[in-house]
């Protein structure tokens, strides 16, 4: 596999690899097997896997895709990253993202362009499109991404691989690098949603380390993936599912070929005993501007810890203290981060807050409520992920048009809800399509095993 990354180079998927690092945890995950360890506990033994550059790691660097970070090297593991090492995985290296998981199609990173493999002059969305990239052309089996706003789904979606982003609280985030702290999860990004499923095993329950991470029982994600449903029967695995279709996921703005290949997702999902039925979520498209006010805001606030003084980048040449940090923020930060900076700062400033800031956390309350009053008649939720397949390369330039693409992924985002993106079919110029289910807190075993079931 190493050699297989080393020849991909120009896909842009790897910020760092390590082979002396990888071929000493394959050393230590085959010495395990010998001693006969394999098994509960070591359900990922040997199986090499990769981070997205947002988890800090003591044994490879930790840019967040930003020259912020450029030559920091953080002195522990994130909790995801000592996790997954814990049952086995053998990490090869970090994956390249968007600066900071600001974006939608890792042309925010500081560092390289990510391609995507089924046509490399396009995106392979973000901010996980190293995760995405690494996946889709095989070379790893399976990596870490985080999903602020749909930053697993959405970059699943474009190269047709599987990921979930699980309940808020269900991952620890402690050692992932803050972009909104009240949004932020990890979530695995691998073929399948039993790969995922395995992973999510591993990566999942509540740490102390982490005061949002969740008191909540694990359930065995593998044996509910692949189990059967209560009522089912092998023929028809989905009966008794009931999946609700928000009619403001089906309307204009979603491309005509995006819209087929969901469709057809669907069709398959009611041939496997699933019924569907229409429900509403009537506050979709105020989650564009509700999440682009408490995502800045919140990455203002995160974000201040860049100081040119505690990590990363510090300018060469400044008067006073005052003039060191301007100029440190200025060289380290990208241009969309400082964008969202500034938004950030913006509506949290006297006299602006009350008026975006604490109206969006208002409006956030009432989308979360809507996903209940849906969820009184219907299981799980399904829609598009993104409203077209993957465009090229440079071909957006407008930030505010690449917000509202973000449109289906963030109304679970700010509910807290989990949400998986599951192959689809193919859309305009053979470009995979992904199909998103949402469900309940705490459902990620029901959105892997209809996945399961669709694949
Ligand atoms: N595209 C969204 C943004 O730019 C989501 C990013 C994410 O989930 N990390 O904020």
């Amino acid at each position: 596999l190493l050699d297989r990354v080393a020849a991909h180079e120009a896909l842009g998927a790897f910020l760092s690899v390590d082979e002396d690092v990888a071929l000493a945890q394959a050393a230590a995950a085959d010495a395990w097997r010998a001693r006969g360890v394999a098994g509960t506990g070591h359900s990922l033994l040997g199986v090499p896997i990769a981070h997205k550059d947002i988890f800090v790691t003591r044994d490879f660097p930790s840019t967040a895709g930003s020259r912020m970070l450029e030559s920091y090297r953080s002195p522990f593991d994130a909790t995801v990253v000592t996790r997954l090492a814990a049952a086995g995985a053998v990490t090869l290296g970090k994956l390249n993202c968007d600066e900071f998981a600001m974006g939608g199609s890792n042309e925010n990173s500081a560092y390289a362009v990510a391609r995507n493999p089924w046509d490399t002059g396009r995106i392979p969305g973000g901010s996980s499109g190293g995760s995405a990239v690494a996946v889709a052309a095989r070379l790893v089996p399976a990596a870490t991404g985080t999903d602020t706003g749909g930053s697993v789904r959405q970059p699943a979606s474009l190269t047709g691989i599987t990921g979930i982003k699980p309940t808020y609280g269900r991952c620890s985030r402690y050692g992932m690098i803050a972009f909104a702290s009240s949004l932020d999860q990890a979530g695995p990004m691998a073929r399948s949603a039993l790969d995922c499923a395995h992973l999510l095993q591993a990566m999942s329950g509540f740490d102390p380390r982490d005061a949002t991470s969740a008191e909540q029982p694990v359930p065995d994600f593998v044996a509910a993936t692949t189990g059967l449903r209560e009522g089912a029967t092998a023929a028809q695995p989905l009966k008794g599912l009931r999946i609700g279709l928000p009619k403001e996921f089906f309307g204009e703005g979603v491309t005509a070929d995006v819209l087929a290949a969901t469709r057809a997702a669907l069709a398959e999902l009611e041939k496997l005993g699933a019924t569907l039925v229409e429900v509403s979520l009537p506050r979709t498209e105020l989650s564009i501007p509700v999440y682009y006010i408490i995502a800045p805001a919140e990455a203002s606030s995160n974000l201040s810890r860049f100081d040119g003084v505690r990590y990363g980048h510090r300018a060469s040449a400044y008067k006073d203290l005052d003039e060191m940090y301007r100029k440190s923020r200025s060289e380290g930060f990208g241009s969309e981060v400082k964008r969202r900076i500034m938004i950030g700062t913006y509506v949290l400033s006297h006299g602006y807050y009350d008026a975006y800031y604490l109206q969006a956390q208002k409006l956030r309350r009432m989308i979360a409520d809507d996903f209940q009053a849906a969820f009184q008649a219907c299981d799980l939720i399904a829609g598009p992920v993104a409203p077209a397949v993957a465009r090229a390369i440079g071909s957006q330039t407008d930030p505010v048009a690449e917000y509202l693409a973000d449109i289906f992924t963030l109304p679970a985002s700010l509910a807290g809800l989990p949400g998986i993106s599951v192959p689809a079919g193919f859309g305009e110029g053979g470009l995979p399509v992904g199909l998103q289910l949402i469900g309940n807190y705490w459902q990620e075993a029901a959105l892997l095993h209809t996945g399961h079931a669709l694949q």
